[in-house]
């Protein structure tokens, strides 16, 4: 092989190869390539490919898992306090039987159906069967606050309310103000149906059953609405994402890869995040699709129940919000037990702490990805994963990037701005606004809410603040409505954070902004102890010091209880902006 222009591999510049000369080993051309000499080609236009048009339908996922892995099992920790197991088969199954009983009630296509449910195998069914049929699964959020789940099923004009037993005395109390609903499905069987004051009351499993399950699943179009979600609606009123299948299908294999959540027909995956919390992070989906085992937690977030699932079935890979992981790592503190064949663990919905990715790593062996994404992203944005050049960083530098949220997984586009739109540079340091693209990326919420929420050139504005360094890794540095602005430069409220619950008296901490005479805003640390733990504020500014700027250093920290937190576990920074309104530093 001749280099005609030797390549460092590091410049950045192009190389050249005199193509007749490219040997059998050359990686970077490829053994056979030759000059085509284009003599008959001329472009005319648009010529249309000669592939199948096979549209990209969520049903197609669940036949897949029926003819190709039939016997994997899923087993499900339910809600009646049982373990249930049975395999794809027999959610293939009855998913067509819950699709026939949908039809036969009356849904028809477009029709929306609202699911208010943990994991488990009915609500695996309740996904497959109704979007099959051509329904929207809208899977509602039972930790909103009680108006916003009234205002969410009337928004979505649900006819149907399906919902686990756990439910029941919320949806009671709400009946009156749901406006759109016309039957509620209970999913449990006979034998627990409850005594209830609600109207309409459908046993799930007798709808069923009552069924043979001997249906076709209509030839839908793939950009058919298949689900919907709603955000969690920390300003404003919550909106709606309608997923369509193609976009949750495109999703699919997207999340399946290597660098994304690495999963496959040898796994054994508990998707501790919910199904009401985009799309479990499309793991129900990527799950039939693979073959994967699945091991479904329903009602259960405690340490230990997840620990004892996840040694009883061998689980391989989990993922979850970190509040999820702090319980999990507290419990295996005290009871020093280990992860047992856990070798992955997906990390999202908000930063996963350093000493968080330390402990799973060194502690436990299981590789993190840490991964951003939100209901707007279907969620899959990115995940920190190594690459060619930083897999031969030291040990510090790789952590370093795996506590960034990491590159984009092909499908989703990402850039940074400023508050003019112009994009920014990727050097790690510059923040802007962070800008996202691509096929499973919201066009526009359900009902045009919020009117066009693309600019000109198809791009979302995430809400988020963020840096892309030049190896493609993009951090969140904060929202922009919590970033603190003081003297004109900007502090992140997660950075400080992240570095405050390193400190092992700290349980969690939050940083908000706090005006300033001089400076606009100034951060205020609040944090919540660890229990027994006697710490003071000059503990905590001697943990900060040398970690941050000098400038970004807190004006004052104070301890609380507890923090108040939103429906998807995340710090409710808006109510301890209310609640602080009227603090001010020591100093003024
Ligand atoms: P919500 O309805 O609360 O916005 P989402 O789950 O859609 O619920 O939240 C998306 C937001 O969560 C993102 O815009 C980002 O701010 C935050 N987020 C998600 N993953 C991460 C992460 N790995 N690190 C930091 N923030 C994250």
């Amino acid at each position: 092989m001749v280099m005609l222009q030797p390549h460092d591999g590091k410049s950045g510049e192009p190389s050249f190869f005199k193509f007749d000369q490219i040997s059998h080993d050359c990686k970077q051309g490829g053994s056979r390539v030759k000059a085509s000499g284009n003599k008959n080609y001329r472009y005319g236009g648009f010529m249309k490919g000669k592939m199948q048009d096979w549209p990209l339908l969520v049903s197609k996922l669940i036949d897949h898992a029926a003819v190709n892995h039939p016997n994997v099992e899923i087993i499900t920790a339910t809600v009646e306090g049982l373990e249930h197991c049975y395999r794809y088969i027999d959610l293939h199954l009855r998913s067509k039987k819950l699709g026939q009983a949908l039809l036969k009630w009356g849904m028809v296509e477009g029709d929306r159906i609202g699911t208010l449910a943990w994991n488990t195998y009915r609500h695996m069914e309740a996904w497959y069967g109704i979007s099959g049929v051509g329904g929207v699964t809208h899977t509602i959020n039972p930790r909103l606050f009680t108006e916003q789940i009234s205002y969410i099923a009337n928004h979505a004009g649900d006819r149907i309310l399906m919902l686990d037993l756990s439910f029941v005395p919320l949806i009671e109390g709400l009946q009156d103000q749901l406006t759109t609903i016309e039957a509620f499905i209970i999913m449990t069987d006979r034998s627990h149906m409850p005594e209830t004051s609600l109207k309409n009351v459908i046993c799930y499993e007798e709808f069923v059953e009552a069924e043979d399950g001997d249906l076709t699943w209509p030839d839908l179009d793939e950009n058919a609405a298949a689900g919907l979600c709603y955000t969690s609606g920390t300003t404003g009123n919550p909106k709606g994402v309608l997923y369509s299948h193609r976009s949750n299908v495109l999703h699919t294999y997207a999340a399946l890869m290597v660098d994304a959540l690495a999963v496959g027909g040898r796994d054994v995956i508990m998707p501790v995040v919910p199904m009401f919390h985009a799309n479990a992070w499309g793991i129900p989906y990527l799950a039939t699709a693979c073959g994967a085992k699945l091991i479904l937690n329903g009602p259960n977030f405690d340490g230990a129940t997840l620990h004892e699932l996840i040694t009883r079935h061998d689980v391989t890979m989990t993922a979850g919000v970190p509040t999820v992981w702090l319980m999990l790592l507290n419990h295996l503190e005290e009871t020093g037990g280990d992860l047992a064949k856990v070798t992955k663990v997906g990390i999202g919905g908000s930063a996963a702490p350093r000493s968080m990715i330390q402990t799973f790593q060194d502690k436990y062996g299981v590789e993190v990805h840490h991964a951003w994404g939100m209901t707007e992203t279907s969620p899959l944005g990115t995940v920190a994963t190594m690459t060619h050049e930083t897999e031969s960083w030291s040990a510090e530098k790789r952590l370093d990037l795996q506590c960034k949220q990491g590159r984009t997984v092909f499908g989703v586009e990402l850039k940074i701005v400023d508050d003019d739109n112009n994009e920014m540079p990727k050097d790690g340091k510059a923040f802007g606004h962070l800008m996202v693209r691509g096929p499973w990326v919201v066009e526009s919420y359900y009902g045009d809410d919020g009117g066009t929420i693309l600019d000109d050139d198809g791009w979302f504005n995430t809400g988020d603040v963020a840096t892309i360094d030049a190896q493609g890794y993009m951090q969140i540095t904060d929202r922009s409505k919590d970033v603190i602005k003081s003297g004109g430069e900007w502090i992140s409220s997660i950075d400080l954070e992240n570095i405050a619950v390193g400190h092992p008296d700290v349980a969690e901490a939050a940083v908000i902004g706090i005006a300033h005479p001089k400076w606009d805003e100034r951060p205020l640390m609040i944090i919540v102890p660890r229990e027994n733990a006697q710490i003071e504020k000059a503990d905590i500014m001697t943990f900060l010091r040398g970690k941050v700027a000098k400038w970004w250093e807190p004006n004052d920290v104070v301890f609380v209880d507890e923090l108040p937190h939103t429906a998807t576990g995340k710090i409710l920074k808006t109510e301890l902006r209310i609640s602080y309104e009227d603090y001010r530093f020591p100093e003024d």
